[in-house]
């Protein structure tokens, strides 16, 4: 057996630790003589995965008592519809765009309400994060809407935006648990835990109790409702339950490696090390402002298109695997998750080195 680096967008790196403990229990879950996912969602083992899998989200994120911890399904894509379904009591919603993610939320929402594009960053094909302090917010706006980190594009709000007192609702998709966060300062935080915690196929919402409520838009489907799942404790249904223990196992990893404030300095080494040599780089070029820059995607050109070709294919023959950009990007993408070692990035920076000596 032998394991690439991988540096895929998502789904992506694993903590291999996880993985490992998940192949022990596969076959007998800890004397049950089943698989995790064999087993009934209502049975007590399972009770204690998923309970304590919220308890140590909540400890991990210091996440109050009047927050709901949700893991629910569809991706975060079902999100983009279910918040204005849920939240827009007046029908008015401000959206900031700043990527492909934000932009399909926005796009979303306007299905459902007037949504507000009070800001974007598309100008300049969404390489940085506008001015959000004093943005023309709409009296009337129900929430402000961000994609806190962008993905494809590898940008992230260093500061959050003055919403002036409107509720602030986030896809933290690509940055979840990446470091400390107060979740006092959002109304929602939502994410798919393929980016950065775990298998595909589930989605957290941390939501504040206050914006549950049965005055959802007609026609809401039950199972689009917050409050249909916040009252069951995520076990309305059938919940995706076997990510949900993975999910769970990285809690634990997270917990045992120092939790959030060891994860955001391991991130900002790893993160440090790719950037500084691209700002040095003869060959590569990094493609957001310096500012705005993400801990968790990093874009980068060589500004020829054969050339990037050429080097996402010999790095995947050098173990490097998954740097390609995203396709509306062109170019490299590296992701460099909680999960991805610091060995791997300085494989990856050795491989540039090695690259640019022989293509410049
Ligand atoms: C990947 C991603 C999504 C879409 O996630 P799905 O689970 O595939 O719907 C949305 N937002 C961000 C920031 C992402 O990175």
């Amino acid at each position: 057996m032998s394991r690439v680096y991988n540096f895929s967008a998502g789904p992506a790196v694993l903590p291999e630790e996880v993985l490992r403990e998940a192949a022990e229990e596969m076959l007998d879950y800890r004397g049950t003589g089943m698989s995790v996912m064999e087993m009934s969602h209502r049975s007590k083992a399972y009770d204690t995965i998923i309970k304590e899998a919220e308890a140590d989200l909540r400890e991990l994120m210091n996440i109050p008592d009047n927050y709901k911890v949700l893991f629910l399904q569809g991706g975060a894509s079902q999100q983009f519809a279910m918040i204005p379904m849920n939240l827009m009591k007046h029908k008015v919603a401000d959206y900031i765009v700043t990527g492909q993610w934000a932009k399909k939320a926005y796009q979303e929402a306007c299905l459902y309400g007037k949504a507000n594009k009070i800001a974007s960053s598309e100008d300049k094909t969404f390489s940085y994060i506008p001015d959000c302090s004093d943005l023309p917010i709409s009296e009337d706006a129900d929430y402000v809407y961000i994609c806190e980190n962008n993905t494809i594009y590898g940008t992230k709000f260093k500061e959050l935006p003055n919403t002036k007192g409107k509720t602030l609702v986030a896809d933290v998709s690509s940055c979840f648990l990446s470091e400390p966060v107060d979740v006092t300062k959002y109304g929602v935080i939502y994410g798919g835990v393929q980016k950065n915690i775990g298998p595909a196929g589930v989605v957290i919402v941390i939501i504040r109790e206050d914006l549950i409520t049965e005055d959802v838009l007609p026609g809401t489907p039950t199972m689009l409702k917050y409050k249909t799942h916040a009252d069951a404790d995520s076990l309305y249904n059938t919940p995706p339950a076997y990510g949900i223990y993975i999910c769970g196992k990285v809690f634990k990893w997270l917990k045992k490696m120092g939790g959030l404030s060891v994860m955001k300095e391991r991130n900002e080494e790893k993160a440090k090390l790719l950037y500084d040599f691209l700002d040095e780089s003869r060959l590569f070029q990094g493609t957001v402002e310096k500012k705005d820059r993400s801990l968790m995607n990093v874009p980068f050109v060589t500004g020829d298109t054969d050339l990037d070709a050429k080097f996402v294919k010999e790095a995947k023959e050098a173990g490097l695997e998954n740097l390609k950009g995203h396709r509306s990007v062109g170019g490299m993408r590296a992701s460099i998750y909680n999960a991805m070692p610091l060995s791997g990035v300085q494989a990856l920076v050795e491989f540039m080195k090695k690259f640019e000596k022989e293509n410049l």
